[in-house]
């Protein structure tokens, strides 16, 4: 079997830029991606990423994947499910089989986190405004439920397909200052504080019905579809028992040698795409460090 020698688990700003690094350090790479996109890819517009102005998700992820395609470096399509401490390094298992490698970068990045609330398995319940906002193009209404800036940028996205938006925040808005700021001058967003969500109704046709609840008062919303945005759970089934987990499910300490986390999923780093690429970055020289000294 054959061994790489630098894994990259995750094909985000922090994976791609680990990968960089590494191969840059003069070492053999493989990215390893699942089949959801990267959260970058999907997000609606990144004005803060330092040189680049103002750009959308889908665009800065096509610059950094081809920058890591110019370098020869494979990106491939393969769900690692675990990861196995060997004497010999790694191994992570996959779909496709057994892949062994000296050091691992993992940077797996974290899924959307849903309401858990009954009726949310819908087909109208949607967690990805930039994927799924065009089916409703040209609609009355949209509701987004969530109070941070995914939220504030999903209503913000809406905002520009359909008739009106309702952002349904639980407690208050928490959005940055210049997210908040552009939703409170959209004429066509409304912001509703104090707003718990019980069920979703579906019966197949035009319009869901979001049951809430505000100050003990029952409240119905209609709209025909609905945008989750309340956060992320960290994607790390793959390294349980090498790292030590915060209370959130975020990586705080690894347990292995040979193993980086990088991105998203460390516990203390602001979910910003230019942290996660720095992040990455330490990650790919740290790896590249510690297989020199394997040799
Ligand atoms: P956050 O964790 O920042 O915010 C989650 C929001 O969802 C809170 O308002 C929270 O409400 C609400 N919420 C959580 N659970 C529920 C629930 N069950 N029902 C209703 N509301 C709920 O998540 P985000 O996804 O917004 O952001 C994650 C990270 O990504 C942040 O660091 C953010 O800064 C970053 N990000 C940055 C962007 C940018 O810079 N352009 C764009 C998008 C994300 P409550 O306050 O009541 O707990």
């Amino acid at each position: 079997m054959k061994i790489i020698d630098i894994a990259i688990v995750g094909a985000g700003p922090a994976g791609l830029s680990a990968a960089i690094y590494a191969k840059q350090a003069g070492y053999n790479v493989e990215v390893y991606k699942a089949s959801d996109p990267s959260l970058i890819a999907t997000t609606d517009r990144v004005s803060n990423y330092l040189g680049l102005g103002d750009v959308s998700g889908a665009e800065l992820y096509k610059s950094l994947t081809n920058h890591v395609k110019l370098l020869e470096i494979p990106i491939i399509s393969n769900r690692v499910d675990e990861i196995h401490k060997t004497s010999a390094g790694f191994e992570l298992l996959s779909l496709k089989g057994i892949v062994q490698a000296k050091a691992v970068v993992y940077a797996a990045g974290s899924k959307p986190k849903k309401l858990g609330i009954p009726g949310e398995d819908c087909e109208t319940v949607s967690y990805c405004a930039t994927c799924d906002g065009g089916f409703y193009e040209g609609d009355p209404r949209l509701l987004v439920v969530g109070g941070g800036d995914s939220a504030a940028e999903e209503a913000l996205y809406l905002a520009e397909l359909v008739g009106e938006v309702k952002l349904l925040v639980r407690s208050e808005l928490r959005a940055k200052h210049e997210l908040a700021e552009r939703v409170s001058q959209k004429e066509n967003i409304e912001v509703i504080a104090g707003v718990s969500t019980t069920t979703v109704e579906f019966d197949g046709g035009a319009e869901l019905i979001l049951n809430t609840v505000r100050d003990g008062v029952k409240e119905p919303y209609r709209a025909s579809g609905m945008f989750v945005a309340i956060g992320q759970i960290p994607t790390t089934g793959p390294v349980e028992g090498l790292v030590v987990f915060d209370d959130a499910g975020f990586v705080e300490e690894v347990l292995v040698e040979g193993l980086f986390i990088a991105g998203d999923l460390n516990s203390k780093n602001a979910r910003q795409a230019i942290i996660a690429a720095g992040d990455g970055a330490n990650a790919g020289i740290k790896a590249s460090d510690y297989v020199r000294e394997l040799a």
